[in-house]
């Protein structure tokens, strides 16, 4: 499925290509039946979000724009304390617009809480989330995401956009990283 160089630094693969495809297919029908008749703004989150906002962009037969966010959350680099801070704003106006974030990955949700604050703030008419991937501790957070691609054990994973230290976010699949790639760190 991958290199023998990447595959090497995965634990498992979590969800192949065809797995992830196929549920981005179930989601746009839910997304399509929701939205008949309305100009949807899709609004991804860089840089993790941009696979799957292609994907599921593509695969709507709905009229899409695409607009996108870049926010930086502090805090140590594997858990963020919701202070955000916009790196790039968004290019259009939410004035009376229904709005969808996608998302890769909701974890602790801090960022996207906020992130929906922020939004909501802007006027628009809505502003609803889909998300791929969903990890445990995110049912703590009273943010309401209206569709989810998976849910998923609490691991760190990388593939279909997401990173370690930049790496990976070209994989089709997702897997769960190896430690011994944490291991290797200071090498
Ligand atoms: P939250 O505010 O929900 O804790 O942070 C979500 C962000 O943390 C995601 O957009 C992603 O950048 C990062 N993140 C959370 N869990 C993982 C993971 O398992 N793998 C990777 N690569 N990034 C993650
Ligand atoms: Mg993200
Ligand atoms: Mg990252």
């Amino acid at each position: 499925m991958y290199p023998a160089d990447v595959a090497d630094d995965l634990v498992e693969v979590l969800l192949t290509e065809e797995q992830i495809q196929a549920r981005i297919a179930e989601m746009c029908r839910e997304i399509e039946r929701d939205y008949a008749g309305e100009n949807l703004l899709l609004v991804g989150v860089l840089k993790g979000a941009v696979m799957v906002m292609a994907d599921l962009a593509r695969e709507l037969s709905l009229p899409v724009e695409m607009d996108w966010m870049a926010v930086s959350s502090y805090g140590t680099s594997t858990r963020s304390s919701g202070v955000v801070r916009i790196q790039k704003d968004l290019d259009t106006a939410l004035h009376g617009r229904k709005v969808l974030i996608v998302e890769d990955i909701i974890d602790s949700g801090l960022t996207l809480s906020w992130l929906l604050e922020n939004l909501r703030s802007r006027g628009p008419e809505s502003v609803e989330v889909c998300a791929l991937l969903r990890k445990p501790e995110a049912a703590r957070i009273d943010v309401d995401v209206r569709y989810v691609g998976f849910e998923i054990p609490n691991a760190f994973v990388v593939g279909y956009g997401l990173d370690y230290a930049e790496r990976y976010r070209n994989l089709r699949g997702l897997g769960i990283l190896s430690p011994s790639v944490y291991e290797h760190e200071d090498d």
